[in-house]
C-alpha cells in the first residue's frame, strides 16, 4: 500500500549566552540536519541580543532556522531537546544565561496549547530577537492566531519604539 508521506515546515528558535555560543549553534544546526526525518531548509542571520532577566548577563546570541520535518511536533520536540542536552545545556535560573536554547517557533500552521508544548512559542511576537531571525527566512510567515505576518509582527514591536538590532551576520 502506498502510503503519504506528509512533511512540515516548522520555524526553530535558538538562543545562547553561556560559553561558546557560536560553537554550540555550529553543532547543533549540523544535529538538526544530521536528522532521519529533518532536513535544513534555510538559516537566518545570527544576532547579537540584550539579555533580558538578571542584569549583568553577557548578551545573546539568537538565530532562527527553517526546517521541514516528518516528526510530529512533540517528537520534534523531544529531539531538540536531546541535542539541549548533548550540548550541555546548564540552566540555573529562570531567564538566567544558558549556553543553548532551542524552541519550535512554529509547526505548518498549527496552534497547540498542552502542558509540554505551546504552538506557536507564547513569546514569539513579543520578541525582537526572534521576529528579526524569523523574517530572514519567512518574512510572509503569517502567525495563525494573531492573522498578521512576521514582518507586520517586528514593525508592530518596532512601532512601539523598541530599538533596532544591529544588522546580523552569517554563519
Ligand atoms: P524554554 O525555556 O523556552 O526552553 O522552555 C522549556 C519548556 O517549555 C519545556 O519544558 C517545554 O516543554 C516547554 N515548551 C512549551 N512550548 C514550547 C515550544 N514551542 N518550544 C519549546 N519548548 C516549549
Amino acid at each position: 500500500m502506498k502510503k503519504n508521506i506528509v512533511l512540515n515546515h516548522a520555524w526553530l528558535g535558538l538562543g545562547g549566552n553561556l560559553g561558546n555560543v557560536l560553537e554550540a549553534f555550529l553543532s547543533a544546526r549540523q544535529s538538526i540536519a544530521d536528522q532521519p526525518y529533518c532536513t535544513l531548509v534555510q538559516s537566518s542571520k545570527l544576532y547579537h541580543t540584550p539579555a533580558i532577566g538578571p542584569e549583568g548577563q553577557p548578551d545573546y546570541l539568537n538565530a532562527v532556522l527553517l526546517i521541514r520535518t516528518q516528526l510530529s511536533p512533540f517528537d520534534l520536540l523531544q529531539v531538540l531537546q536531546i541535542i539541549e542536552n548533548q550540548h550541555g545545556r546548564i540552566r540555573q535560573e529562570h531567564w538566567g544565561p544558558r549556553t543553548l536554547d532551542l524552541d519550535i517557533l512554529a509547526y505548518a500552521d498549527m496552534q497547540i496549547e498542552t502542558d509540554t508544548l505551546i504552538l506557536p512559542h507564547k513569546q514569539l511576537h513579543l520578541r525582537q530577537f526572534v521576529l528579526r531571525p524569523l523574517c530572514d527566512v519567512s518574512p510572509n510567515w503569517q502567525h495563525p492566531l494573531l492573522k498578521r505576518n512576521a514582518s507586520k509582527l517586528l514593525q508592530c514591536l518596532l512601532d512601539k519604539g523598541e530599538t533596532v538590532l544591529a544588522e546580523g551576520f552569517i554563519w
